[in-house]
């Protein structure tokens, strides 16, 4: 059965006409009866559910929604939004038939229904291999987000296979996403809830015009000794759980108050990315993280590298962490890329010395055996990162933080796990040396 394509249940693309209205074409309806006609007798399309990704984040490609009996079923694939990678999803599914069922007394029928969720083409996806590991997150109307438990993996004929979830079907509506989202909102919600520590400017606009933020404690002193790191998350820009990571890091500087080092950090540096629902690994015209040449090759990298040059002449430039996550099921544990540095090799050696005192703290509970790693993998684009720029540039250290998705060797990972790994780090930046003894 599941080689057979059950009908569109027609919803607008997020990508192409991100809050226009699209009509059926004839192309569309053309398309509707032809798969109506190969429809297998027993399933319809369905008159219970309506997906969008009109939502913040929204993410979900050739979704068709179908009914059976009882079970309502919804099968998607992740969007990759025009760059080559895909990974992130995030949508919405709409209950159709809660409004004409208000006045339907001791009608029963929504407890027994139920919706399944399938993703389609998970071997598509950046490290999506192991299938046991995509713990998606849901929530239904009014309620906060949960993880969804393990997938039941269904193998296809043709050797392909296919995770699906089984939920309660929702009385008004259920998000599901990858992950715990983090946008704009949760920023203003942090830096509302550290009650006035973090001071949040725009330093300029993404390639879409949408503007670049950045959060400060201090705004130091041109020539200023104060110890001084500089944070960025969302280079990729579906990386969430970089993101909580990074808000625990800011949750922690701001409880140590004075005592915390100068931080200047770009929390959503792919701000175009994270609004649009797209993943945001390798996106063209440029991966974030390898445009970090001089002259850089993205707007976004233009504006943060000069603000981290201001950055570097207002304090003593301790050193810049870039927030991440791995590949999409990776669960061994979180690990820290650092980078190679030809031109400024004692950096790279202090750099190891940071990753390897942020492994410590990280412990058993969060860090993976191996921790402190180079990133050798093949890239599209070999060009300077983050990294490189911090070491070759600002001559510090430069490096990388990767989180997992969902698990750490078996156990779900809560957004307060992210944020108490964050924490962690956040005590360690305070305390590295103000000026390691190589430079
Ligand atoms: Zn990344």
């Amino acid at each position: 059965m599941h080689s057979a394509n059950p009908p569109l249940k027609l919803l607008r693309s997020h990508r192409t006409s991100p809050r226009g209205k699209r009509f059926p074409s004839a192309t569309d309806c053309l398309v509707l009866c032809v798969l109506l006609a190969i429809l297998p007798r027993s399933a319809t399309a369905s008159s219970r559910i309506a997906v969008s990704t009109d939502i913040p984040s929204g993410n979900a490609a050739n979704v068709r929604v179908t009914d059976e009996a009882a079970t309502t079923t919804v099968r998607f694939t992740p969007h990759p939004h025009g760059g080559p990678e895909c990974l992130w999803f995030c949508f919405r599914m709409k209950h159709l038939e809660t409004a004409g069922k208000e006045n339907a007394l001791n009608d029963s029928s929504p407890a027994q229904e139920h919706l399944k969720v399938v993703l389609e083409c998970p071997g598509n996806t950046l490290g999506g291999g192991q299938l046991a590991h995509f713990r998606p997150v849901f929530r239904l109307a009014n309620q906060d987000w949960q993880r969804a438990g393990a997938p039941k993996i269904i193998q296809l004929a043709d050797g392909r296979r296919e995770a699906a979830w089984s939920f309660r079907m929702p009385a008004d509506f259920m998000d599901i996403a990858l992950s715990y989202p983090y946008d704009r909102e949760h920023l203003d919600k942090l830096i509302e809830e550290t009650a006035g520590f973090w001071r949040a400017d725009t330093i300029g606009v993404s390639q879409g015009g949408r503007p670049i933020l950045r959060l400060s404690n201090d705004y130091g002193a041109r020539n200023g000794k104060r110890p001084g790191f500089y944070l960025l998350a969302r280079q990729h820009s579906g990386e969430v759980s970089g993101s909580w990571v990074l808000d625990g890091v800011l949750r922690r500087f701001a409880e140590m108050g004075k005592e915390a080092p100068m931080v200047w950090v770009a929390p959503l540096a792919n701000i175009d990315g994270v609004e649009q629902g797209d993943y945001g690994k390798d996106n063209f015209p440029y991966d974030l993280n390898r445009a970090w040449g001089s002259p850089p090759m993205r707007h976004e990298v233009l504006v943060l590298q000069r603000d981290m040059r201001l950055f570097a002449g207002r304090c003593r430039f301790s050193g810049g962490v870039d927030f991440h996550s791995p590949g999409g099921t990776e669960a061994a544990g979180m690990y820290a890329f650092i980078s190679k540095s030809i031109q400024a090799p004692e950096v790279s050696s202090t750099s190891t010395n940071l990753a390897a005192a942020i492994g410590e703290a990280m412990g058993g509970e969060f860090a993976a055996k191996n921790f402190v790693r180079t990133a050798d993998y093949k890239s599209r684009w070999e060009t300077p990162r983050f990294g490189n720029f911090c070491q070759d540039e600002l001559n510090a250290p430069g490096i990388s933080i990767e989180t997992p998705y969902a698990l750490i060797e078996g156990r779900a990972l809560t957004r307060e796990d992210y944020q108490q790994a964050g924490r962690r780090i956040a005590d360690v930046l305070a305390a590295f040396p103000e000026t390691p003894a190589t430079r």
